[in-house]
């Protein structure tokens, strides 16, 4: 059987026969290094740039995705002042919501006048000229308290999870209408997954309980309302994920992509024909301090405890940062595809 990238991705989300189990490569902030850029704001603004390296890096290293990241334009919409690193992912500035009078007041409706969402518009159209169907285009953002505690700040978030509910809910419910008011033109523009990370709604930051209560309905609402636009969906919950295991799937979402705390045989066995999942790599131990071999061992090992060879994408269990030896995600492509055609 021989498949397109994109066709092996769409039948293992769909538990269909695969030739490969898919493998999502997270390398996307690798790629300004390959064109002699820095992963800074200027590079967010730049469309050629940011063409240029998706392509340059998909080359490299040959997975089944282009995953193109808005979280940068979803926090400038939102207001949010970012510290922007010399070379690495921005990061929490100083906080610019402090009521919900002023979520009442955040206005977006010229949010597709953004001038990094205009960017990335523009680089989800120029790649998808340049690579039509044959690979997979993902736009992927933060969830709603990501991007909340990019407003409120992390301790004023987690504090109003107790004290003041009602911010929390205004605040989640107002960044998912953003998200979703962004989503088909992305989808418009020729994304086919749609995707969002929440690691501080994870059990790594908030009990299950306040999960249940304040995250999961704004992050059901982000997903149905990407499901609108007919893509696929993905979701990370990103962080310690088998306490909320069991509440995970409400979202809908097509894809449940864990962190490398979760063992992907474990999930794939719990979700089996209901949802894809995805994860099983350790960014740190494996990608980071790990050279080809161990990698090479490492998939080994999480491709032989797999029952079964779909509904699963093989994928770094978070984002990474710049610093990842690219020899690395190649390894990591090259031992999916020898060990998971063996299965
Ligand atoms: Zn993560």
């Amino acid at each position: 059987m021989t498949m397109t990238s994109k066709e092996r991705v769409w039948a293992a989300v769909h538990w269909k026969p695969v030739d490969y189990i898919p493998v999502f490569g997270n390398k996307s902030p690798l790629g300004p290094a390959l064109i002699g850029r820095k992963l800074n704001r200027d590079y967010f603004l730049d469309a050629e740039a940011m063409t240029q390296s998706e392509l340059a890096m998909y080359e490299a290293v040959d997975d089944d995705v282009i995953c193109l990241n808005l979280a940068p334009a979803t926090q400038d919409v939102l207001g949010a002042r970012l510290n922007w690193p010399e070379n690495d992912h921005p990061q929490f500035g100083v906080p610019t919501v402090f009521s919900i009078e002023e979520v009442d007041k955040l206005d977006f409706s010229d949010a597709l006048k953004n001038e990094f969402v205009q960017a990335l518009l523009t680089t989800v159209r120029q790649i998808k000229k340049a690579i039509g169907e044959r690979v997979t285009l993902e736009v992927n953002s933060y969830g709603v308290f990501n991007l909340a505690a990019r407003l409120l700040g992390l301790e004023v978030l987690l504090g109003s999870t107790r004290k003041n509910k009602p911010l929390v809910h205004r605040i989640c419910d107002r960044i998912a209408d953003l998200q979703i008011q962004l989503a088909q033109h992305f989808v418009d523009a020729g994304a086919d997954l749609l995707s969002i990370g929440d690691g501080t709604s994870s059990p790594s930051c908030i009990s299950p309980a306040i999960y249940a209560e304040l995250a999961l309905p704004y992050l059901t609402k982000t997903i149905q309302g990407f499901k609108q636009t007919g893509a696929m969906t993905l979701y990370h919950p990103c962080g310690g994920e088998y306490p909320i295991i069991d509440l995970v799937g409400k979202t809908g979402a097509d894809i449940l992509y864990f962190s490398e705390l979760v063992d992907l045989d474990v999930a794939q066995k719990i979700f089996v024909k209901r949802f894809a999942v995805a994860g099983g790599v350790d960014p740190a131990d494996t990608l980071y301090l790990g050279d080809v071999n161990t990698v090479d061992a490492r998939l080994k090992e999480t491709i032989g405890k797999l029952k079964y060879k779909t509904g699963v994408i093989i994928q770094p269990g978070c984002g990474l940062s710049p610093n990842i030896r690219i020899e690395n995600l190649k390894a990591m492509v090259a031992a999916t595809r020898k060990y998971s055609c063996l299965l």
